[in-house]
């Protein structure tokens, strides 16, 4: 089941030159550690393959040493050959001209082995540049690559440009458009969130992945920042408010749901590594205000989750949250199976006719139950036929 559950997750690659921020990102993306810390992280010195409990499967690897393509023993079939994504890290603070000869080199092997994959370049650490020298960075090395490409011979080679910095949410937003590109389902969740959407009067609704604050799919309405970091924030609130208080004060106020309160708390917080927002300089700041605002103004309720509830088994054992805010808005959160979980946006009148809402959310999650058992189904056909 494991390697099932395994294969069924989008593989992604993290590459770059050493120094260029990858520890940093996958320390902030996976393991909320806090951007300052990073400071002090040690270079990238082996492959990292990372056991996260997430929806994505994951792997660092570091520029030069591990990847010299004119090496004989260098198996690019085997490297390149099940990843979906290759994220190509550069250091845009930094002299890129070697970072760009190197992400030249690495899409022509790449590709030769496995012409599907997509090749996402972050440009990285824009914090430190003025928006015009963003901009300027963002053509230059765009139009270098894809000129040296095109030169290759490699013009439809498939490759997208993200300014991105772990100092706000824009690492996370860029990984959100990378994992979307890599779920086959994507338009199927898309369509069911639409319904949702339309038959229930929520505003926005967000499919994140709870580790990772990813999201991987959203209806069909615009996704402006704001109300992805709102949603994003309150994944890290309930999953303070899980943590410190527990079973008790959580208990106290939920309706019903207290025995695996506790269980809700260690599974999604024992992704938790050493997670402090307080020193995030730039962060802080915004995610303490959307925080105190919803705190205060809220009768929350928290849910919980069932460590061993199974994704298949649409009991009520999810996770389920409910914050209102001063100014109207209800943020609704339900988990969906043991990595997703769906957040709405929606107005206080609309939330008034809750029942609606909770039976469409049901309904919903035995329609994400289908989609991703139909693939499996599918899965498991081809293997059978394969063997015959
Ligand atoms: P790696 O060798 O590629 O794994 O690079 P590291 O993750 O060790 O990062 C190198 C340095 O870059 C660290 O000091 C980080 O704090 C810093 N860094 C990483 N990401 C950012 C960013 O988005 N902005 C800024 N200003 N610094 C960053």
């Amino acid at each position: 089941l494991a390697d099932e559950d395994r294969e069924s997750r989008p593989r992604l690659m993290l590459m770059g030159l050493r120094r260029s921020g990858k520890s940093s990102i996958q320390r902030v993306v996976f393991h909320k550690m806090s951007p300052t810390e990073t400071l002090f992280l040690e270079s990238t010195s082996k492959i990292n393959k990372d056991n996260i409990h997430s929806f994505i499967d994951f792997q660092v690897w570091d520029f030069p040493g591990q990847m010299d393509f004119f090496d004989p023993a260098f198996d690019t079939t085997a490297i390149f050959g099940e990843v979906g994504a290759l994220v190509f890290v550069i250091d845009s603070q930094d002299d890129y001209m070697e970072a760009l000869a190197r992400l030249h080199s690495t899409v022509v092997a790449a590709h030769r082995v496995n012409p599907n994959i997509t090749f996402e370049v972050f440009i990285h650490k824009v914090d430190g540049l003025s928006e015009d020298y963003k901009i300027d960075t963002q053509r230059d090395i765009q139009q270098t690559t894809t000129d040296e490409l095109a030169d290759a011979g490699l013009e439809n080679v498939q490759l997208a440009f993200y300014l991105t910095s772990i100092y706000d949410h824009s690492i996370f937003e860029a990984f959100s458009k990378v994992i979307q590109k890599l779920i086959p389902q994507l338009p199927t969740l898309e369509n069911l969130l639409n319904i949702l959407c339309a038959n229930s009067g929520i505003e926005k609704a967000f499919l994140f992945d709870v580790i990772s604050k990813i999201y991987i799919a959203t209806d069909s309405s615009p996704v402006d920042s704001q109300s992805y970091e709102i949603c994003s924030d309150m994944i890290d609130v309930i999953i303070d408010i899980s943590s410190i208080y527990g079973r008790a004060a959580i208990g106290a106020k939920s309706q019903g749901y207290l025995d695996d309160q506790q269980n809700a708390a260690e599974d999604w917080t024992q992704q938790q590594d050493g997670h402090n927002d307080d020193e995030d300089p730039t962060g802080a700041q915004r995610s303490q205000e959307n925080h105190s605002q919803a705190v205060v103004s809220s009768g929350s309720r928290a849910g919980s989750i069932d460590n061993q509830s199974t994704s298949q088994s649409g009991g009520n054992h999810e996770a389920f949250s409910v914050i209102k805010m001063g100014n109207g808005t209800v943020l609704y959160l339900r988990e969906v199976n043991k990595y997703l979980a769906l957040i709405c946006l929606l107005r206080a009148e609309t939330f008034e006719k809750q029942g609606l809402i909770d039976y469409n959310v049901h309904c919903f999650k035995e329609a994400m139950d289908q989609v991703f058992e139909l693939k499996r189904a599918e899965r498991t056909r081809r293997e059978m036929e394969a063997n015959q």
